[in-house]
């Protein structure tokens, strides 16, 4: 089973209420077993919601205690961001899932970057908090900008 980012897939799941659609992962995933998922919306975030992003760190500082993820007008939504990830790690033991298909830059989902926390476009190399818990269990991740060959 390969989890995907809803987003990727044309789900108006985004912060903004749109999607990310993107061609590439719709022709990889054809025949294959695949899972949508939002990590922001599992963790209860309404859909449109302002766009987030990880202060003090990435993923991996997240999940550790480290640094917090906040809102657009500076509200901690940390909580909402770790159980969205914890939702979805409860998914590996339901399905054997073999790799992530996760939406970069996203501080739930980015798998090489995530924005840095100052609301102005910069990015700084680490996982989303999603990506990060999938990580530590080994899952190869990719993004729609690094698909399998
Ligand atoms: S990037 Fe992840 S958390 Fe954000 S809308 Fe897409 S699936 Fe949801």
């Amino acid at each position: 089973m390969i989890l995907v980012s809803a987003c990727l897939l044309g789900k108006n799941v985004k912060y903004n209420g749109e999607h990310n659609y993107n061609q590439d992962v719709i022709d990889f995933l054809r025949d294959k077993e695949y899972l949508p998922i939002c990590p922001e919306s599992a963790g209860g975030l309404s859909i449109p919601r302002l766009p987030s992003e990880i202060q003090g760190g990435t993923g991996a500082e997240v999940l550790s205690g480290d640094a917090v993820v906040i809102n657009q007008e500076g509200t901690a939504v940390t909580e909402a961001f770790i159980k969205g990830a914890k939702t979805i790690e409860i998914l590996l033991k339901k399905h054997n899932v073999t790799m992530a298909i996760l939406k970069e830059n996203s501080p739930s989902c980015g798998v090489t970057a995530v924005y840095d926390g100052t609301f102005s476009k910069n990015k700084i190399p680490g996982m989303g908090v999603t990506t990060a818990i999938l990580h530590a269990h080994g899952i190869p991740i990719y993004s729609e900008k690094n698909l399998p060959q």
